[in-house]
C-alpha cells in the first residue's frame, strides 16, 4: 500500500490524499485552502473557482497533483469526500475532471458539490451517492465504507478503505460529540468492531492535537448563546450573530433562540443562502420555514425591510466572522448595504477566528471598524468541530492501528501529532509517519 501526501500535510487547508494498492489508486478528499481562495476573491468563491487550473495551484489554492497525476492518473479509480467543508471539497470542480472516475461522496456533500459545480465550472465526472453506514465496491480490490462521525457541518463520515492489503480509514475532520444538535453520535460500536478486526493505516485530522484537552458539545453553544442573547438587554437594539455557513446544527439553535427572544431569525449572506438550500434539498432541515431565508440578490431589500419594520423586531443571522471581504457583516460594517450599525447595537461572534495571518488581520479590521460605531461585541462563543490531544488519543486506543499518519495541519501540528503517538508507543518512521506535501509512503 502506497500513501500519497498531495495536499493539507504542509499547511492547514486544500486537503488531497492518494491510496495506492496494486494498481489501482483512489483519491481521499479534493479540498482549497478557504484562505486563498478569500484572498482571490472577487465577486464570489466561485468566480475564483472558473481561474484556469495551473492559475489555482500556483496560487496554492488548490492542491498540486501534478506529480501525482503524471505518475497515478491514469489508475485513480475513484474520488472519495468525506466531508461537505470547501477545504474538502472545492478542490473537485478544478481538478478532478482529468481523473476519469466517479466521485464518491454523502448526500449533503454532493448536493453542496453540485451547487459549486453549476455556479463555477461543469464536471463530467459520474457522482455517487453513498450514505454512512453503506459500502460502495469500487473495484476488485478495494471498496469504500462510510462511517458516521460528529463534526462543524452535516454527514460527515470516516472513509474506510477495505483493501486487499488491508483497511485503511481517513478520518479528516471528526469530533466526538455526545450531544450533538442534529443527526446521531460518532459510529463508536463499527470504529470499534474496525479496530478489532485490525487496520493497517490511519490518516487523521490534526489540527486540534496540541490542545490538552477534549473539545466539547456542540449543545454548550446552544447555552453559551442564551446565556448572552437573553440576558443582555435588546431592546430596541440590532442583534446580528456571524456564524459559519455550513454549521446548519449551529444556525437551528440561533433560529429556535430567535423565537424565545421574540425575534424573526432571518438568515442573511450568499453561503448562509447556499449552504441552508443544499441541506433542504437533501431533507436535513426546513429551516426556511421557520425562518427568512434570504435569496442573494433580494439581500438590500431584506435589510431596507430590517430598517424600516424596526431592527428590534429581527435577529440577523449571518456571514462575515471571520472578517472576509464581501462577507455581509464585512459589508455592513463598511456603509456599504442599507443598514446602519447604531450604538449598542449587538454583534456576536458565535466562532473563533481561524488562526491564519489572513484572517487575523481581516478581524482585527473589522472588529475595530464595528467598535469605532459604538456597537457592543461579544466573540468566541464557539466549539470547535475538530478532535482535540484526548479525543485523538482515546481514538488512536480504540483504532490501535499498525501505521498512524496525521495530515490537516503544518508540520509542527503534525509534529504534535506523532509526538501523542510516540506516548502511546508508535516509533516515527516506523509505525508512525511524518509526511510532507509531495511525498510518498510505502507501508
Ligand atoms: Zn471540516
Amino acid at each position: 500500500m502506497k500513501i500519497h501526501a498531495i495536499g493539507g500535510y504542509s499547511e492547514f487547508g486544500r486537503n488531497m490524499t492518494g491510496v495506492t494498492v496494486g494498481n489501482e489508486t483512489v483519491i481521499l478528499d479534493c479540498g482549497v485552502s478557504v484562505d486563498k481562495l478569500a484572498t482571490l476573491q472577487g465577486s464570489g468563491e466561485e468566480e475564483v473557482l472558473k481561474l484556469p487550473e495551473p492559475r489555482l495551484i500556483s496560487e496554492k489554492v488548490a492542491p498540486d497533483d501534478r506529480q501525482f497525476y503524471k505518475k497515478y492518473g491514469r489508475q485513480v479509480k475513484a474520488i472519495i469526500i468525506g466531508h461537505a467543508h470547501l477545504d474538502h471539497l472545492a478542490g473537485v470542480p478544478v481538478l478532478a475532471g482529468k481523473y476519469k472516475c466517479p466521485v464518491i461522496a454523502t448526500p449533503f456533500t454532493l448536493e453542496v458539490l453540485k451547487q459549486l459545480i453549476k455556479k463555477s465550472r461543469p464536471l463530467r465526472n459520474q457522482l455517487v451517492m453513498l450514505n454512512a453506514g453503506s459500502t460502495y465496491k469500487i473495484s476488485n480490490t478495494m471498496s469504500v465504507e462510510f462511517v458516521y462521525a460528529t463534526h462543524s457541518t452535516l454527514q460527515t463520515v470516516m472513509c474506510v478503505l477495505h483493501t486487499t492489503e488491508g483497511d485503511l480509514i481517513y478520518s479528516v475532520d471528526f469530533k466526538f460529540d455526545e450531544s450533538p444538535i442534529i443527526g446521531q453520535k460518532t459510529n463508536y460500536k463499527r470504529l470499534k468492531e474496525l479496530g478489532a478486526k485490525g487496520v493497517k493505516a490511519l490518516i487523521t485530522d490534526s489540527t486540534r492535537v496540541d490542545r490538552d484537552s477534549r473539545t466539547m458539545s456542540e449543545s454548550l453553544v446552544r447555552e453559551m448563546l442564551k446565556d448572552v442573547l437573553l440576558w443582555i438587554d435588546t431592546k430596541n437594539k440590532a442583534v446580528i450573530v456571524t456564524t459559519f455557513a455550513s454549521h446548519i446544527a449551529r444556525l437551528t439553535t440561533l433560529v429556535r433562540i430567535a423565537k424565545l427572544m421574540n425575534r424573526i431569525p432571518v438568515l442573511i449572506g450568499r453561503s448562509m443562502y447556499n449552504y441552508v438550500t443544499a441541506a433542504e434539498n437533501v431533507g436535513l432541515c426546513k429551516l426556511s420555514r421557520e425562518a427568512i431565508l434570504v435569496k442573494p440578490r433580494e439581500n438590500r431589500r431584506m435589510l431596507k425591510r430590517i430598517e424600516s419594520e424596526g431592527r428590534g423586531k429581527f435577529l440577523i443571522i449571518t456571514t462575515g466572522h471571520q472578517g472576509e471581504p464581501n462577507a455581509m457583516l464585512v459589508r455592513m460594517a463598511d456603509d456599504q448595504m442599507p443598514f446602519t450599525l447604531l450604538p449598542e447595537d449587538i454583534v456576536v461572534f458565535c466562532s473563533e477566528v481561524i488562526p491564519s495571518p489572513v484572517n487575523q488581520a481581516n478581524r482585527s479590521v473589522l472588529d475595530k471598524k464595528i467598535k469605532s460605531k459604538g456597537v457592543r461585541i461579544f466573540k468566541d462563543i464557539h466549539m470547535s468541530g475538530h478532535a482535540a490531544r484526548e479525543d485523538m488519543r482515546e481514538f488512536l486506543k480504540m483504532i490501535r492501528p499498525q501505521h498512524y499518519i496525521p495530515t490537516h495541519g503544518g508540520i509542527i501540528k503534525l509534529s504534535n501529532a506523532i509526538q501523542l503517538a510516540a506516548e502511546l508507543g508508535y516509533k516515527l518512521g516506523k509505525d508512525s509517519h511524518l509526511l510532507q506535501d509531495g511525498q510518498e509512503l510505502d507501508i
